[in-house]
């Protein structure tokens, strides 16, 4: 990059959930304006943007108009179409890249690119046709059918206990190419989110521990009780992972720690992470932060974490018998709220997520589950 884009500039982002409401606040504290381009009106980042365009992302000439506006784009979700970053990139820069994208939205070719860098994943097979089906053995399974692209928090996947499973799970996910990855024991999940500057300078966040409940995160928890050589080992998969890449911006490595207590990786998000959502409140700078000064072309922040916190997502259910009691959590002095102004509240639907920092890992994750507990204590 030649040039620095400066504070006063505008910056675009495809997308307009949390993620890019959580950039937009990090751009505009910076003094930089926001541009978002969804399907959406009234979105979570278009609440924070100065200009919320709506159009389909395969509306090509929308695409266009929008990046003959802006200076630089981001996105907050990997399934963009390569034609959208195309249109966008004949008018602005984008990052991370296009090939980043390539690479990470698709699991054949993600897990290919990690496997060729000498990096751990977990045993899989790729499956294009009924004849690799059939090449399926007893070895395989027990397995986790994933389709290759567009799937997130647990869809698109089945799993396979035995071979003769295999079909009707294909059947499952309509025959389309998938993944047949080996099910992995176990003891935890883990993640680093970490950040990239044109010039190769780096930062890392984590590893965090991460509990999911029905395949959606809940629970995200730093620092661990690991060695630091497997924390060290963790941030130097994600330092390889990201310089492969050549990645400027944001990229998070979700990890297995297996019960034999080897490190897998499990997938790749090219963008700041829900797992990285405690760096707002907990580090001296967040991932968000990081994102708008990488691909701005500025120098990274510190990635230093102030105290131990936990982060607790809050799904939609919470809204099932009615809204929840704000007043109850909030009495939590450690606790910070953040709801993302999303109307409609759905089971499943992440709404907001609250951090809470303590003297203690354990602690804050105490801290927070009890808030979000006194949040359906409308008594
Ligand atoms: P993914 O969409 O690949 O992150 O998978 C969603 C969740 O399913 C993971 O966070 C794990 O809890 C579980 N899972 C996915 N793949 C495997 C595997 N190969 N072995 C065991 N559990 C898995």
């Amino acid at each position: 990059m030649s040039r620095a884009i400066l504070p006063g500039a505008t910056i675009g982002m495809l997308g307009s959930g949390q993620l890019g409401r959580m950039f937009a606040i990090a751009a505009r504290r910076l003094g930089y304006r926001i541009h978002v381009f969804s399907p959406e009106s009234d979105s979570p980042t278009g609440h924070v943007a100065d200009l919320e365009v709506q159009a389909n992302y395969d509306d090509l000439d929308a695409v266009a108009e929008f990046a003959q506006n802006v200076e630089v784009v981001s996105f907050e979700f990997e399934n963009v179409h390569a034609a959208t970053i195309d249109a966008v990139e004949r008018y602005a820069p984008v990052h991370p890249s296009g090939r980043v994208l390539y690479t990470a939205q698709q699991r054949i070719r993600e897990k290919t690119f990690l496997r060729n860098a000498g990096i751990p994943v977990t045993p899989f097979r790729e499956i294009y046709t009924q004849a690799e089906i059939d090449q399926v053995t007893e070895e395989d399974v027990p397995a986790v059918l994933k389709t290759a692209a567009w799937g997130y928090d647990g869809k698109g996947q089945v799993k396979v206990e035995t071979l003769n499973e295999l079909q009707a799970a294909w059947d499952q996910i309509d025959n389309a190419e998938a993944v047949l990855e080996r099910f992995v024991s176990f003891d935890c999940e883990l993640s680093v989110v970490a950040t990239r500057t044109h010039d190769g300078s780096m930062a890392f966040y984590g590893p965090m521990e991460n509990r999911h409940h029905n395949h959606i995160l809940d629970v995200s928890v730093t620092p661990l009780d690991i060695s630091p050589a497997m924390a060290e080992e963790a941030k130097e998969i994600a330092r390889t992972i990201l310089t492969e890449l050549e990645v400027v911006g944001v990229l998070c490595v979700e990890f297995f720690l297996t019960t034999e207590g080897k490190l897998l990786v499990n997938e790749l998000a090219p963008r700041p992470h829900n797992s990285g959502h405690l760096t707002v409140d907990a580090h001296l700078s967040c991932q968000f932060e990081q994102q708008v000064r990488t691909v701005c072309g500025l120098p990274l922040g510190s990635a230093e974490q102030k105290r131990p916190a936990a982060m607790v997502n809050l799904l939609g259910d919470l809204w099932q018998d009615g809204e929840p009691n704000w007043r109850n959590a909030l009495a939590e002095p450690n606790l910070k709220m953040h709801l993302y102004g999303k109307r409609e509240a759905r089971v499943g639907r992440k709404m907001g997520h609250m951090t809470v920092l303590a003297d203690t890992p354990q602690e804050a994750v105490e801290r927070a589950l009890a808030a979000r507990q006194s949040l359906t204590n409308r008594g």
